[in-house]
């Protein structure tokens, strides 16, 4: 049975990559036949321990790491810590006087950056100033800032290449600056997003101390590799047999040295290599990015024009939030990110914030990143991907809902969910179990009440103001604390908004159904959520239902619904509240109503929505249109 109902094409090479065959290969080699222990006396342990040893080799010629040794440990992050609580131990240790010592770190770096100097400031009670080095608007570090602080600092951490921007940081000025300032402050380059498309001359620069990680170059996760200058302090993380000479205790995870050793012979030629040049992904490049701007023709790029990786392309699209996009992209089979996986949940990207992006760009960001062994084939099914999600966008009746009666009337051949209300009006909730922010609308006479609290945040204000930006509109903006509990904040139609001890309610005049909002917005209770009844995709896909499709235009518009006995009802997220208050069933439909969604969770929220209402029981598809999709096809 197929997995997908498209077949996935994964655009996130940045957070992660799957492992090639070859290295694949190379792995189950020294997990199933050549599997010792590289510390055992006996020949089994030799094997092993001479992929520990040509691997360190081939690490040394890559990256020109002569003047150091490469450690093998589980990741950047390890590495990350290691070099940091090796040059603050060393800090602590020496007798050095700094009247205002520091610590020193891009703005842009990744979090284990900023995260270890904190966590090893603090247990090593060294109470050093840390600091972020500005970037500038192209994401560069703020030499002079560098210059005036390099002399206090105890360390130094920069990039090599951005993770989130693909930004490509000059290690050369930073490596001058710091050889005319001071050159004795231990330098850390995390390396992780260099490996395989950029070079890396660890003795010219003189970095003390290099991080890189497999996973982000087609080998497993959890290996990693650390360059260590000799002379550099080094403080082992953790201790016990005595492996890599005392400064990594563990026993090794010789399958992920051996991704290593397989990724290093590529990029030195030993090997034939899956990798394309650079100018190859520049091409690459560019055809997405044309592809891109087809389906949003007014995409602006979060990153410079210049000192960029190919392979990643950092973008927003004017008035779409980083969730609708990505949802869309998923719908349509294409995986991409808001920026770094790890900062998932995250309204905004730090990265972008500190280069001084405007606040919609870093709200909206979208990070599409391939790897370097990406085909030609690959590069034109994505186009061909992207052409097609141009085409349904174009076929949309309606690309966003702009304006509340664009509601009316449906979408793609789905009716909406307003049975119950009065022509004209309607209750918009934008993040109904995020933000207790609810806008009662008057279509006829062109008024809004926005019911919040204050300060209401930028991205709802945002998104009032877009929805009622022409002139015709009056908006009226009211604080639910000015109100004393039990005193009615607003009423329109059927709708009414009394103030409560923790927030407000919305109540149905009509039904009496009611919902209660904090200012983190509805609270469903866990007797809600289980009040939920699930059904199968199975039933789902083959009985009569009739589906509420809880699901955002553009990621509906990119994997439709297969069709059921009646048309959906459509209820994307800012109309949920408003489908919970007022849905009832056509009179003598025996159909189970239920709830669906991409793959399962949201289509929950909202069957609890409607039961926290005091509306119907329904029903959620445990799967979702995806696993519908695949069961038809599957059972086709
Ligand atoms: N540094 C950068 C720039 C990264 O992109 C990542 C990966 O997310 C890391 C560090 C952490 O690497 P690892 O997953 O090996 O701990």
């Amino acid at each position: 049975m197929p997995r997908f109902c498209v077949p996935e094409l994964f655009l996130d090479a940045n957070a992660t990559t799957p492992v090639l065959p070859e290295i694949a290969e190379a792995m189950q080699h020294v997990t199933t036949t050549t599997f010792g222990n590289a510390s055992s006396p006996h020949l089994a342990g030799l094997i092993p321990k001479s992929i520990l040893q040509e691997t360190r080799v081939l690490a040394s010629r890559l990256f020109h790491g002569h003047d150091g040794r490469f450690l093998f440990n589980s990741g950047a992050t390890e590495g990350i810590n290691t070099a940091v609580l090796s040059a603050l131990t060393d800090a602590r240790n020496s007798k050095a006087v700094h009247t205002n010592p520091c610590l020193l770190y891009g703005a842009t770096e990744h979090k284990a950056v900023p995260e270890a100097l904190k966590h090893w400031n603090s247990v090593l009670g060294l109470g050093a100033e840390i600091i972020a080095i500005p970037v500038d608007s192209e994401g560069q570090l703020n030499m002079a800032f560098l210059q005036q602080h390099l002399s206090n600092a105890l360390l130094l951490c920069t990039m090599g290449a951005n993770n989130e921007t693909g930004v490509v940081h000059d290690l050369a000025a930073i490596a001058s600056v710091r050889n005319t300032i001071s050159p004795e402050v231990p330098w850390l380059v995390d390396s992780v997003q260099v490996l395989g498309k950029l070079s890396l001359n660890l003795a010219a620069l003189g970095i003390d101390y290099a991080t890189f990680s497999a996973h982000k170059l087609y080998g497993p996760k959890g290996a990693g590799c650390l360059y260590v200058r000799n002379g550099s302090a080094y403080t082992p993380l953790q201790v016990g047999g005595g492996q890599e000479s005392g400064e990594r205790g563990g026993t090794e995870n010789i399958a992920g040295v051996a991704a290593f050793r397989c990724i290093f012979s590529w990029l030195l030629g030993l090997q034939p290599s899956p990798l394309n040049p650079l100018a190859v992904l520049q091409t690459y490049r560019q055809q997405l990015l044309a592809a891109l701007q087809g389906v949003f023709p007014n995409l602006v790029l979060n990153q410079p024009a210049t000192h960029c990786l190919p392979t990643t392309i950092n973008f927003a699209v004017p008035d779409y939030s980083s969730g609708e996009l990505i949802a869309m992209f998923d719908a349509a089979g294409i995986r991409v990110s808001a920026g770094s996986a790890c900062s998932t949940g995250k309204p905004r990207s730090f990265v972008l914030d500190a280069m001084g992006v405007p606040v919609w760009q870093s709200e909206g960001a979208i990070r599409l990143s391939f790897g370097p062994a990406a085909s030609a084939q690959f590069i034109a099914q994505v186009c061909e991907r992207l052409h097609e999600m141009q085409k349904r966008l174009a076929s949309m009746q309606h690309k966003r809902y702009l304006l509340p009666q664009q509601y009316h009337g449906g979408f793609a051949g789905a009716h909406t969910s307003n049975e119950a209300c009065l022509p004209g009006i309607r209750l918009l909730v934008p993040a109904p179990t995020e933000h207790g922010v609810v806008v009662f609308v008057d279509e006829h006479n062109r008024q809004a009440a926005v019911i919040s609290n204050e300060p209401l945040q930028s991205v709802y204000q945002a998104w009032v103001q877009q929805r009622f930006s022409q002139p015709e509109w009056q908006v009226n903006w009211l604080q639910y604390e000015n109100f004393a509990a039990g005193d009615t904040i607003q009423s329109l139609g059927q709708w009414r908004c009394i103030a409560t001890d923790i927030g407000f309610s919305i109540i149905n005049q009509a039904n009496q159904r009611r919902l209660s909002f904090t200012s983190g917005g509805v609270v469903l209770s866990a007797r809600e959520r289980s009040s939920v009844k699930l059904i199968g995709v199975g039933e789902a896909a083959n009985n009569d239902v009739h589906f509420i499709d809880v699901r955002d235009p553009l990621e509906a518009a990119m994997q439709r619904l297969p069709t059921s006995a009646s048309a959906p009802t459509y209820a994307p997220r800012v109309l949920w509240c408003e489908f919970a208050l007022t849905y009832t069933k056509p009179e003598n439909s025996t159909e189970k109503v239920v709830t669906v969604c991409r793959s399962g969770g949201r289509s929950i929220t909202v069957a609890a929505l409607a039961s926290a209402a005091g509306g119907l029981t329904l029903y959620s598809c445990e799967g979702g249109v995806t696993h519908i999709i695949e069961h038809l096809a599957g059972s086709a």
